[in-house]
């Protein structure tokens, strides 16, 4: 599968191009050149295991560029957790996206992304790679997993001091060895602009061979199509219906899993309604209400890793939906998507609510997608929404909702030990240039 660039200003590249430039020459990001699978797959997919999906999905992305075998053991390698579709009330269930081994979704693109960069970046001591991030907290978490003690890989993680959970900040900020936690004095905006900045400056990024592990990189954003095919599969076996019309909710932020879901459906899959579901930072539900996009700051809410104001696929999303004179087709994506806004008391009530009535414990993000769900689809309907952390990684607010310890089965997270080990920067692109350029010549 080939690439384009949001800004049309380039080439088409390959998968393996794609992945190591953080954006495309001409500021834009890269999208693939979509096409339908066949009905027949769709059809099928109560009879697919997890990875049965998953293998014609990356064969679809990278055919081109490695084997079927190599493939094969990726999609087995990368998957090795569960993804369970687990009922919970009426017509709605929940796709449990917090079984890998950092306990967050970020773990599906971040497992995917870290096999692809390998197997095409040729990392060794003599000539390492480096890999950049900014994060609200799990993907910091994912990246810094699967990279710690990785030969030939240095792992940079940019984040906004005080605004991650102490949990996931745990995850990631006390390794040492090849993982650099960077904290600035701002927001998850400011990292991510500053980031923006250190990729726009492109002999830099070539003399550090840096690249994104951000959903910038296609590597990362695509494997998330999986689970939203997968979580269809499991809701018509479990349902035992052939389920005509349905409903997803996506707690969304930086848009990156929203834009998965887009793609998914682009290709195929029948879901008749997506839930972009945002805390109170709703620049996305102010964009579908009013056609204009404005970005802003944002102000912290309990799901924090969705504390974005200005989302960085937004740009993905918009191409998805231009119309044949490049204008956004605004009815079209309102047909095809929803948004909703919900504040932090209604998190703590559904958290308390799902604990009591329904013997099922939430964290604050699958309780955004939660509310918006129930607020937004028809009794007719079925649907699902995303579970993308485990409650453990956000013990406070779960604890303050439901008014006492979480249940020991959720005591799943080693105790936060040991000191943090971080750089301090301000807010600005030449702080973390020059942060990044005294560590790497160490
Ligand atoms: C990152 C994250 C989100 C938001 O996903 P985006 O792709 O940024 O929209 C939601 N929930 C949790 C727990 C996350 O870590």
């Amino acid at each position: 599968m080939k690439f384009y660039s949001t800004g049309h200003n380039t080439n088409l590249v390959s998968f393996a191009e794609a992945i190591m430039s953080g954006r495309a020459a001409d500021g834009g990001l890269y999208m693939p050149q979509l096409t339908r699978l066949p009905g027949a797959f769709f059809n099928n997919l109560p009879d697919m295991t997890l990875q049965d999906i998953a293998y014609v999905i990356m064969q679809m992305l990278v055919k081109d560029d490695m084997t079927s075998e190599a493939i094969k053991n990726m999609v087995d390698d990368a998957l090795d957790f569960e993804i369970p579709l687990v009922y919970v009330e009426n017509n709605i269930y929940s796709l449990e996206m917090f079984h890998g081994p950092t306990l967050a979704f970020k773990d599906v693109g971040a497992r995917f992304l870290s096999r692809l960069l390998t197997h095409f970046c040729h990392a060794d001591e003599k000539n390492p790679i480096s890999v950049l991030v900014a994060t609200t907290g799990d993907a910091g978490s994912a990246i810094a997993g699967i990279f710690y003690n990785i030969p030939g890989i240095n792992v940079f993680i940019v984040y906004p001091h005080g605004r991650v959970s102490r949990e996931q900040e745990a995850q990631f900020a006390t390794l040492r060895g090849n993982i650099y936690p960077i904290e600035v004095d701002g927001s998850f905006d400011d990292c991510q602009t500053m980031v923006n900045g250190v990729f726009s400056n492109r002999d830099f990024c070539r003399q550090m061979r840096l690249t994104s592990a951000n959903t910038i990189n296609p590597a990362r954003l695509l494997p998330q199509v999986i689970p939203f095919i997968w979580g269809v599969s499991q809701l018509r076996r479990q349902s035992m219906r052939r389920c005509d019309n349905i409903y997803v909710s996506v707690p969304s932020g930086n848009l990156g899993n929203l834009c998965a879901a887009l793609i998914a459906k682009r290709i195929g899959l029948p879901v008749n309604k997506f839930i972009a579901a945002n805390n109170l930072n709703g620049v996305f539900t102010d964009f579908l209400n009013s056609g204009q996009y404005i970005e802003r700051n944002a102000c912290p809410t309990l799901a924090t890793a969705m504390d974005v104001g200005k989302p960085s696929n937004i740009s993905r999303i918009i191409e998805l939906y231009r119309d044949n004179y490049g204008r956004i087709d605004m009815d079209k994506l309102r047909k095809e998507v929803i948004a909703v806004s919900v504040s932090d008391d209604k998190i703590i009530d559904s958290i308390k609510y799902n604990f009591e009535h329904n013997n099922y414990l939430l964290e604050p993000h699958g309780a955004v997608a939660e509310v918006a769900l129930k607020e937004k689809m028809p009794n007719d309907a079925i649907g699902f929404f995303m579970a993308t952390a485990h409650p453990a990684k956000f013990g406070s607010s779960v604890r303050q909702a439901i008014n006492r310890e979480l249940p020991s089965k959720y005591d799943v997270l080693k105790p936060a030990i040991s000191h943090k080990f971080t750089y301090r920067i301000p807010p600005t692109v030449s702080a973390l240039h020059h942060k990044l350029s005294v560590i790497s010549n160490r």
